[in-house]
């Protein structure tokens, strides 16, 4: 655990608390005196988890290689899959990386939000960031404390979900602190995530044929219409090893209780199995059973990609046997769901 004290940052330890007799992190609702302290922890090589409109993530100052060792030992990550660098602005990321017009015309056009852009490293960020690669992935978060965060601090932050590797990622504080609470210090409280899926990934350093490496919460068909552009598909290279997405493991998002896909609809008669939790994506007409669960009324897809890691987490700690997902339709949002519904269902 990263001491603070040590650090000289704080001269009496903050309060932190127990749960089920595990010692926590302390949650920091975001005044200025805490986001202050934050900044201090960073600059001195800590670790914090901030809030994005993505999902929470597990923050360091990515010009420090030790600080972002940290992380991955945190996480328990495979140190070949690299993180996302987190920065306040375009002019930041230019002198971090060096775009071409395609890129420059995406940052303009979705950042800040949930966009990430594979881009050519600066020889500032450490190859531990990047897994060794030549390549840096980089965000600009639109989330108002994350910005109120990061505009008042020198360096990027690499921050990974605030998640052990390969779990659920987390949506709320809390979900931060009941799994990885143990091993950070502070999480920095922003409320729910919005947008509750990660971000989505492209490398359009090849302009001519601009690369999907992750689906995520911006629409594979929102950026083809705003941008003008045809993304070739490589999500599905799902591998078990290091790949051009390193990390893009086939195993990830994965609750404890095992969870199966059904591409045929399940109807409520199916809720007789009562050690089976069965998670939907509208809801089913009248009256159900407590083990039916749906991510939106109206069948919204944002709305249920929105709830979707919020409804696993609660799920997960509910007993059931196991689970059965829907998929959903490959449409908008329902890409980036049917993406983490098969990677939460791999063996
Ligand atoms: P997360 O751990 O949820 O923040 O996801 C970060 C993902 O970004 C990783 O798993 C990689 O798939 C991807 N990524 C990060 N850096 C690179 C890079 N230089 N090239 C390709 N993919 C990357
Ligand atoms: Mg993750």
């Amino acid at each position: 655990m990263y001491d603070l004290r040590l650090a000289g940052i704080l001269s009496t330890q903050i309060t932190r608390y127990k749960f089920s007799g595990i010692c926590m992190a302390s949650l920091l609702k975001p005044t200025d005196e805490n986001l202050n302290l934050l900044r201090n922890v960073l600059k001195s090589g800590g670790l914090v988890a901030v809030p994005t409109e993505t999902v929470y993530g597990l923050a360091a100052n990515a010009f420090d290689a030790e600080a972002c060792a940290r992380i991955f030992t945190a996480k328990g990550r495979p140190t070949n899959d690299p993180l996302i660098c987190h920065i306040a602005s375009l002019e930041v990321a230019e002198s971090i990386s060096s775009f071409n017009e395609l890129s420059r015309k995406l940052a303009r056009l979705f950042w800040p939000g949930p966009l990430t852009l594979i881009l050519p490293k600066a020889k500032t960020i450490p190859d531990i960031v990047t897994a060794g690669l030549a390549s840096v992935a980089i965000r600009c978060p639109m989330h108002s404390v994350f910005q109120q965060l990061i505009s008042e601090i020198d360096f990027p932050l690499a921050a990974p979900s605030a998640n052990p590797f390969a779990y659920i990622s987390p949506t709320t504080a809390t979900h931060v602190n009941e799994n990885l609470g143990e091993d950070i210090d502070y999480i920095l409280d922003g409320g729910p995530c919005e947008l509750g899926l990660e971000s989505t990934i492209i490398d359009a350093r090849d302009e001519s044929s601009p690369l999907l490496l992750r689906h995520g919460a911006l629409s594979q068909e929102e950026i083809e219409t705003t941008a003008g552009i045809r993304l070739i598909d490589k999500s599905s290279n799902i591998t078990q090893g290091p790949s051009v997405a390193p990390g893009s493991a086939l195993k990830h998002y994965s609750p404890k209780t095992g969870l199966t896909l059904s591409a045929a609809p399940i109807k409520e008669p199916a809720a007789v199995n009562p050690d089976t939790a069965y998670l939907l994506w509208k809801k089913p007409e009248g009256k159900n059973a407590e083990n039916i669960f749906w991510l939106s009324a109206s069948g919204s897809l944002t709305e249920a990609a929105s709830r979707l890691y919020a409804a696993l987490h609660e799920i997960d700690q509910l007993g059931y046997q196991q689970i059965i997902a829907q998929t959903f339709p490959e449409q908008g949002m329902g890409n980036a769901i049917n993406d983490r519904l098969r990677r939460a269902a791999a063996k």
